[in-house]
């Protein structure tokens, strides 16, 4: 029997896992220095979470959930995304009420799960950054939460980015919307993909997002929901605009553009590269928006969110593409070299003391010469090796040897015992 990972799924080994980690915590830094803190929920929600706010026409509800009946028979799915459990939280806590500073800002990070078929940059598990922003209703929060995915990007080292937004109004632009949309589709009905022709009655904004062939001519020339925008969408939108120049962050706006999830509304925006890397043309790295529904929707009060979410592993396949470096620690501060037999007791103090001091510190547990020692040394990128024979431990000192400039000295071991910051530059 040989075991294999689940389909979709991947280990991430040391030597990616420094990638991983330098994406974490850049993407830390930044969002603390825009005040977002970390919110864990559980990988795992009651299905209804996810049906009730992704929409049951969505992909990922129709095709994408991965769920399960658990030995209670409670219907659980593994997260697909981030913002319905961080709603979910937001409304169980109370986080809305009056002791709660407002915007209430969060951040989270970690794996997601969607049954794909899986293919380059597209896994059953995967993992997103994302942020969530609840609790104001104005334009300058979501030119925040956009230049903070912007930003992070850039951080990254990725430098050839597109913004594209899109607004979706309020409630009277979509249903004004919606009718012009059926309206202009329905003549065309026979001609839909089937997915289309599901969701022509129950949500036709989706059909905007079809990627079958015979869609595109009709999504291409379907009327755009600029034309139906209320005052007060309008009004949202100039000042997203106006903000977004005040940050000369440039951006495209394009009206076609709707999001996966059902719950947006105002503020879209995608955040593309069209790095070879992820496909031909441009791909989105970066996705998101604002919300005023969904927190009502899961049974908290009328609260507002604009939030985002980012692919970890496509930010990496980019990042690798457009060949950015990402520092890697990769230097031992000290190799400790036994010689003979007697030494192992004084290598592993040795070492120990020097960890406990803070230092990186290796040795050797295979019983090898002294010359294989000092070559795992070297493959170890040490900075010192620090040796020790039967007359070093019969006269307590260490044989120091400083790699760079092949200076060696004698140490007394009590010193490296007591003092390892004072020997160890
Ligand atoms: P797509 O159109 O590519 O299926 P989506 O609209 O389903 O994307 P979102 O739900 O907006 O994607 O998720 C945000 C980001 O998460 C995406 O831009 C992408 O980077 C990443 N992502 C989504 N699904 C997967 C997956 N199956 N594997 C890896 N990354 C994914
Ligand atoms: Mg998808």
């Amino acid at each position: 029997m040989r075991y294999q990972r689940p389909k979709g799924t991947a280990d991430i080994l040391p030597g990616d896992s420094e990638k991983w980690q330098y994406v974490e915590e850049t993407a830390r830094q930044v969002f603390k220095t825009y005040q977002f803190k970390e919110i864990r929920t559980p990988l795992f929600e009651n299905f209804e979470v996810f049906s009730r706010s992704a929409g049951d026409t969505s992909d990922i509800v129709t095709k994408e959930m991965y769920d399960f009946h658990d030995k209670g028979d409670r219907h659980i799915t593994l997260r697909p995304e981030g913002t319905a459990g961080v709603v979910r939280a937001f409304v169980e806590n109370k986080l809305y009420g009056p002791q709660v500073l407002k915007p209430y800002k969060v951040y989270y990070m970690g794996p997601m799960y969607r049954y794909e078929r899986p293919q380059s940059g597209r896994l059953r598990e995967f993992h997103q950054l994302g942020v969530e922003a609840f609790g104001s209703e104005s334009a300058a929060l979501d030119v925040e939460v956009i230049a903070m995915g912007y930003n992070l990007l850039n951080k990254f080292g990725l430098a050839d980015l597109k913004l594209v937004i899109n607004t979706l109004g309020d409630q009277q632009t979509r249903d004004d919307y919606r009718q012009a949309l059926i309206d202009y589709l329905e003549p065309h009905f026979e001609e839909l993909s089937d997915d289309s022709k599901e969701r022509l009655h129950k949500n036709p904004l989706r059909v905007l997002d079809s990627k079958a062939p015979e869609d595109q001519k009709f999504v291409e020339a379907a009327p755009s929901i600029l034309d139906y925008l209320s005052d007060d969408a309008k009004t949202h939108f100039e000042q997203t605009k106006t903000y977004l120049e005040a940050l000369e962050i440039p951006y495209e706006i394009d009206a076609t553009m709707v999001r996966g999830l059902d719950y947006y509304n105002h503020t879209i925006f995608e955040i593309m590269t069209n790095s070879r890397a992820l496909g031909q043309g441009y791909t989105t790295i970066c996705a998101g928006g604002r919300y005023n529904g969904l927190v009502k929707e899961l049974g908290g009060p009328e609260v507002s969110g604009v939030g985002f979410g980012l692919g970890v592993e496509r930010l990496l396949v980019l990042m690798d593409a457009e060949g950015v470096e990402v520092p890697m620690d990769n230097q031992l501060d000290v190799y400790v070299v036994g010689i003979g037999d007697t030494a192992s007791a004084t290598t592993l103090k040795l070492a120990q003391a020097l960890r406990t001091a803070g230092f990186t510190a290796e040795r050797d547990y295979l019983d090898r010469k002294p010359k294989a020692q000092f070559k795992s040394a070297d493959r170890l990128n040490a900075r010192y090796t620090m040796t020790v024979g039967e007359a070093e431990i019969e006269g307590q000192v260490v044989n120091l040897k400083e790699m760079a400039t092949g200076n060696e000295t004698q140490v007394a071991m009590a010193d490296v015992y007591k003092n390892a910051k004072q020997v160890i530059k």
